[in-house]
């Protein structure tokens, strides 16, 4: 399937003077009307009656076909959601809408898709490439907030012409073929697009006498040592965004971002869950059946966790405020799980203990299921 980049400045739909949503055989019935009325048969030369009758064609063809018709829907939808084409594309720019060339025509929606994030790109040109990396840190450290150091290669601005790309003493100037617009009007045909300035590939600025030591690209690579504050209670996976500190743009654009991925090590008994921390502790059946007071672990220091008598296994307590630091402020909870351990292994006297707590009684825990006398 062939994608025109006039689908882009062309809105079909006022062409053949249907709704968006009209039906297939609304724009089969508005096309019939008004090729006949424009038909180079009845209109006998009328150059104006000409080119209108081909655009009727071309939206027709478009319109017509329901697969085509997606396609140019998509397209026009991207485009409408704020898709940047190209340096100085998009409305508002100088001569209105504007699109860079991308090389239309060439596929199917694969190569649609493609073409967009090729396009992006472009709009990005005047900007350094973002960066992406990644630091691991403990629980504890994560829990805290923390400082670590991240090695980071890439471009950086040149130190020699600060980023200029000219010669120390002398600076870069306009673009003389473009006047500084950093783009250039191509006639096609029936309309007219831009296209990137080819003598100063769209920056609008020339520089005639390069810094040696960048060879006038004004970045250099080099590997940096970045201090990155890793914010507390920063959950594995997170993204710190570091504006401004990915690599070099061209002379005279801003840099890139970094992006950060942080990886939380696992914790030996701790578990997270959203802002609360999950923690299973052990009680022996003496302690769940009499009730005692446990110690239990948390973030900063233990606390004392009361365990009422009777307390069955799995039952989780909510110690308030002892969870992982929240984003606005405050605290999640610990929520500590009473798992009641049986022994594997028991001295002769806790033997004998147990065989009287058995013996002492006490109505059956299965007398529900029937099976008891
Ligand atoms: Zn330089
Ligand atoms: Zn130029």
């Amino acid at each position: 399937m062939t994608v025109s980049r006039e689908w882009l400045e062309k809105d079909y739909y006022a062409v053949l003077g249907v709704a968006r949503n009209a039906s297939q055989a609304d724009i089969k019935k508005a096309y019939r009307k008004l090729a006949q009325q424009h038909h180079p048969d009845a209109t006998k030369g009328d150059k104006q009656a000409e080119e209108r009758f081909k655009e009727i064609s071309t939206a027709y063809d478009v319109l017509g076909d329901e697969a085509k018709r997606k396609e140019y829907d998509r397209v026009r939808d991207m485009a409408a959601s704020g898709f940047r084409f190209g340096p100085g594309g998009g409305p508002g720019g100088p001569g209105g809408t504007r699109f860079e060339d991308l090389g239309f025509g060439v596929g199917g929606l694969g190569d649609l898709f493609d073409l967009f994030g090729e396009g992006r790109a472009g709009a990005r040109a005047r900007h350094g490439a973002d960066l992406v990396a990644e630091v691991e840190v403990s629980f504890e450290d994560a829990m805290a907030g923390t400082t670590v150091p991240l090695r980071v290669t890439g471009t950086q601005p040149c130190q020699t012409c600060h980023g200029s790309g000219a010669r120390q003493g002398t600076a870069p100037v306009t673009c003389p073929q473009c006047g500084g617009a950093g783009s250039v009007a191509v006639d096609q045909g029936f309309f007219s697009l831009s296209r990137p300035c080819p003598r100063c590939g769209g920056r609008g600025q020339i520089i005639e006498d390069p810094c040696p030591t960048c060879a006038g690209s004004g970045s250099t690579t080099a590997t940096r040592t970045l201090r990155v504050k890793i914010p507390a209670g920063v959950e594995d996976g997170a993204r710190i965004r570091l504006a401004g500190r990915g690599e070099a743009g061209p002379p005279g654009a801003a840099p890139g971002d970094l992006y950060v991925a942080v990886r939380v090590r696992p914790h030996r008994f701790f578990q997270r869950r959203g802002a609360d921390l999950l923690l299973t502790v052990p009680v022996t059946f003496p302690e769940a059946a009499l009730g005692s007071n446990v110690k239990v672990p948390t973030l900063n220091g233990a606390v004392t966790l009361k365990v009422p008598a009777g307390t069955r296994n799995g039952r989780t307590f909510r110690i308030r405020g002892k969870g992982a630091p929240k984003r606005r402020g405050g605290h999640g909870d610990l929520l500590a799980t009473v798992e009641v351990e049986v022994p594997g292994k028991v001295s002769r006297e806790e033997r004998d203990l147990l065989k009287r707590l058995r013996d002492a009684g006490g109505p059956s825990p299965r007398a529900h299921l029937g099976t008891e006398e």
